[in-house]
């Protein structure tokens, strides 16, 4: 192959200073193979010189620090793999928390409505309708294109029961939704001040409506706090992922509208990180 260059090769030459794992990943999305392909066979493998061109550009933003997943539009969350751009949050691994709480406290055979607050990439109402798979659920996000990306995955994923919708938490929800069993959510929790401090990798590529929760962070579960009492069945739970500091303050916003049994569960990191509690 004329001017083909070779994979390995090139891997060699980037090596230095890179995460070997993450070039093999931009790699394989540019080739439309697999990281494993990439991994076993890349002396095998050849890019084009516009391959090539595209490959040096995603490079040299990932040298700047862009997200990978943002760079190949691809991050792993549960057992999917969901597309993401610039619209939404990344999906992160100590969000996935709130699928195990839930799988702790239901049973997967049975038939239950969620409603998701911020649904975002659809990660959270998609991953519990992958385990949950007679249930349905009702995502909401105020921004339209993160609401198009999570219709983008329900459909490339293949999941059933889904509705994702272009709405704010303020919009009258109780009428245009059936009680639910379940409301989940990873509302934006970061104070307005502090996000000036947050990594550049997500100050400058996560949407700043899904991180900024006002002065005090808690802007958000005051709203979701209320609502959710309207469309929350008697019994039915709440699972809110919080900053690492705010279980207390949460506690007591649910407690004030009247949820009981709250509790806090840790991260993998030992971080406060979701709270939970029944609907009295
Ligand atoms: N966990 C995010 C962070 O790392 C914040 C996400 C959110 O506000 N929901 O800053």
């Amino acid at each position: 192959m004329e001017n083909a260059i070779n994979i390995d090769t090139l891997l060699k030459r980037h090596a230095d200073g890179n995460s070997i794992r993450d070039i093999r990943r931009i790699i394989a999305h540019l080739k439309g193979t697999s990281y494993e392909n990439v991994f076993f066979h890349g002396s095998e493998l050849f890019f084009t010189p516009e391959e090539h061109a595209c490959f040096i550009n995603m490079l040299c933003r990932y040298e700047a620090q862009e997200p990978i997943s943002k760079i190949i539009h691809r991050k792993s969350f549960w057992k999917y793999d969901f597309f993401v751009n610039e619209s939404v949050l990344d999906p992160r691994p100590e969000t996935e928390l709130i699928i195990e709480l839930v799988l702790r406290h239901f049973n997967p055979a049975d038939q239950l409505k969620f409603f998701d607050f911020g649904a975002g990439s659809g990660c959270i109402l998609l991953s519990l309708l992958h385990e949950f798979k007679k249930s349905t659920g009702i995502g909401i996000d105020i921004s339209a294109k993160a609401v198009d990306v999570a219709i983008h995955n329900r459909q490339m994923l293949g999941v059933k029961g889904a509705t994702f919708l272009n709405a704010s938490w303020n919009d009258p929800l109780d009428i245009m939704t059936a009680p639910c069993d379940v409301v989940v959510s990873n509302p934006p929790y970061v104070r307005t001040q502090d996000i000036a401090l947050l990594e550049e990798s997500v100050r400058k590529y996560d949407p700043p409506e899904a991180l900024d929760g006002g002065a005090n962070g808690l802007d958000a579960y005051v709203q979701i706090a209320q609502v959710s009492q309207k469309i929350l069945k008697k019994g039915g739970m709440i699972f809110l992922e919080i900053g690492c500091d705010q279980a207390v303050d949460v506690a007591r916003i649910l407690e004030a509208v009247g949820y009981g049994s709250i509790s806090v569960e840790k991260d993998l990191q030992m971080l406060d990180r979701v709270v939970y509690a029944f609907r009295c």
